[in-house]
C-alpha cells in the first residue's frame, strides 16, 4: 500500500508539470504575440510621426510659395512706382506694398513657428525611431526561443504524460480511473497534503479517525468533502504492506 500511496504522490508531481507547461502553452504565445504587436505599434507610431512631419513641411512649402508671390507683386509694384503720376495713385500703391509686406512678415512668424514644429517633429521621430528598434531587437533576441519552447512543450507534455502512465499501470484500475477523474474535475490536483489536520485541497478538517488511517499508511484516504487523495508524508521506513 505504501508503495501504491508513493506512486500516486509521484504521479502528482508528474501532473503538476503538465499543469505548468498547459499554462505556459497559454502564456509563451501570448509573450511572442507581444513581441510582434510592439513591433507593429512602434513601426504605426513612426508612420504617424513621419507624416506629422510631411504636412509641416508641405505647410512650409505653401508658405514659402506665398512669400514669394507677395515679394514678387511687391517688387512688381515698387517698379511701378516710378511710373506713378499722381500722388493719390503714389500712395495707392504704396499702401499696397505695406499690405504685402505686412503679409510677408505674418508668414514669416507662421514659418518661424512650424520651424519650431518641425524641430519637435523631428525629435520626436528620432525617439519613435529608436522605440521601433528596441521593440525590433527585443523580437529578434527572444522569438527564435520563444516558437522553440512554444514547439517543443507538445513533446514535453506527452513525454510526461506518457511517464505518469507508466506510473498508472501499476495501480489497481478503479484507482487510475478516480485518479483521472480528479485531475481532470479538481484543477489538476488528485493527491494532496495533509496541511496540520485539513485537506491541502480544500482545507475541509480532517477526522481523526482518518488522521490515525493516514499515519498508518495501509489504506487510501479520500477527502470527505472534495473527495481528493490525501497523503501524509510517505515514510521511508522498509515495513511492508
Ligand atoms: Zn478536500
Amino acid at each position: 500500500m505504501r508503495e501504491q500511496l508513493k506512486t500516486l504522490a509521484e504521479m502528482q508531481l508528474l501532473d503538476n508539470a503538465i499543469g505548468r507547461y498547459k499554462v505556459l502553452q497559454q502564456e509563451l504565445p501570448k509573450q511572442l504575440n507581444e513581441l510582434i504587436e510592439a513591433v507593429e505599434q512602434a513601426t504605426a507610431d513612426l508612420l504617424a510621426g513621419e507624416t506629422e512631419k510631411m504636412e509641416i513641411n508641405k505647410k512650409q512649402r505653401a508658405l514659402e510659395g506665398d512669400i514669394k508671390t507677395f515679394q514678387d507683386q511687391a517688387r512688381k509694384y515698387g517698379n511701378q512706382l516710378s511710373e506713378i503720376k499722381t500722388n493719390k495713385e503714389y500712395k495707392a500703391l504704396n499702401s499696397e506694398i505695406a499690405y504685402l509686406q505686412d503679409k510677408i512678415s505674418e508668414i514669416e512668424s507662421q514659418l518661424l513657428e512650424l520651424m519650431d514644429l518641425e524641430n519637435e517633429a523631428k525629435a520626436k521621430n528620432l525617439e519613435l525611431k529608436k522605440a521601433l528598434e528596441v521593440a525590433e531587437g527585443n523580437k529578434r533576441a527572444k522569438e527564435g526561443d520563444l516558437k522553440a519552447q512554444i514547439d517543443s512543450l507538445e513533446n514535453k507534455i506527452e513525454s510526461t504524460r506518457a511517464e505518469r502512465n507508466k506510473l498508472a499501470v501499476t495501480l489497481p484500475v478503479p484507482l487510475i480511473k478516480r485518479y483521472g477523474n480528479l485531475i481532470k474535475n479538481k484543477d489538476n490536483l488528485a493527491v494532496v497534503a495533509n496541511r496540520d489536520g485539513s485537506c491541502g485541497g480544500c482545507g475541509f478538517v480532517i477526522r481523526q479517525q482518518m488522521r490515525i488511517e493516514l499515519q498508518l499508511q495501509k489504506k487510501i484516504v479520500y477527502c470527505e468533502n472534495c473527495g481528493r487523495i490525501i497523503l501524509d508524508p510517505i515514510t521511508e521506513d522498509s515495513e511492508e504492506d
